[in-house]
């Protein structure tokens, strides 16, 4: 399968089953947030154990870039402690704000994969536009960290 259809899969599976969808009752923190530009919602619930993110809900609504981004972004981040979540924070933004041309040596199959299932979203950076959308759970995320 070619990568870019194999990237198209993982989206794909992302936005029709979003993982850890829905409301935490009573979340340790909590943000939203939206990108005008496109109508995308996203609100973030968590809890904590000590610094550990033990648990992690998404309600979002918009396009299949923000929705598989934000269900990713769960995954990557459920069981990790915030300084880990703020090296991924980082990896995510700096694949995303990498010229399109620039081999990173990334491959979602490859074992150990650091970004994983998220690194299928690097081919957005070829549409500037919805950068904004791949980014808006992880801003969400930010926000409901330091909140
Ligand atoms: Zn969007």
């Amino acid at each position: 399968m070619a990568l870019e259809d194999l990237y198209r899969e993982v989206i794909l599976d992302h936005y029709r089953n979003p993982r850890n969808k829905g409301h935490i009752d009573s979340p340790d923190a909590t943000a939203h947030g939206v990108n005008p530009l496109c109508g995308d919602e996203v609100t973030i619930d968590l809890t904590f154990n000590g610094d550990t993110v033990t648990e992690v809900a998404v309600e979002s609504q918009g396009c299949s870039i923000s929705q598989s981004s934000a269900s990713m972004m769960t995954e990557a981040i459920k069981g990790k402690t915030r300084s880990e979540i703020e090296s991924l924070t980082n990896k995510f933004k700096s694949m995303m704000s990498i010229e399109e041309d620039t081999d990173l040596g990334l491959d979602p199959e490859r074992p150990g994969s650091v970004l994983g299932d998220i690194e299928a979203l690097q081919g957005v950076r070829q549409y500037p536009v919805r950068i904004k959308c791949a980014n808006l759970g992880w801003t969400v995320l930010a926000e409901a960290l330091s909140s």
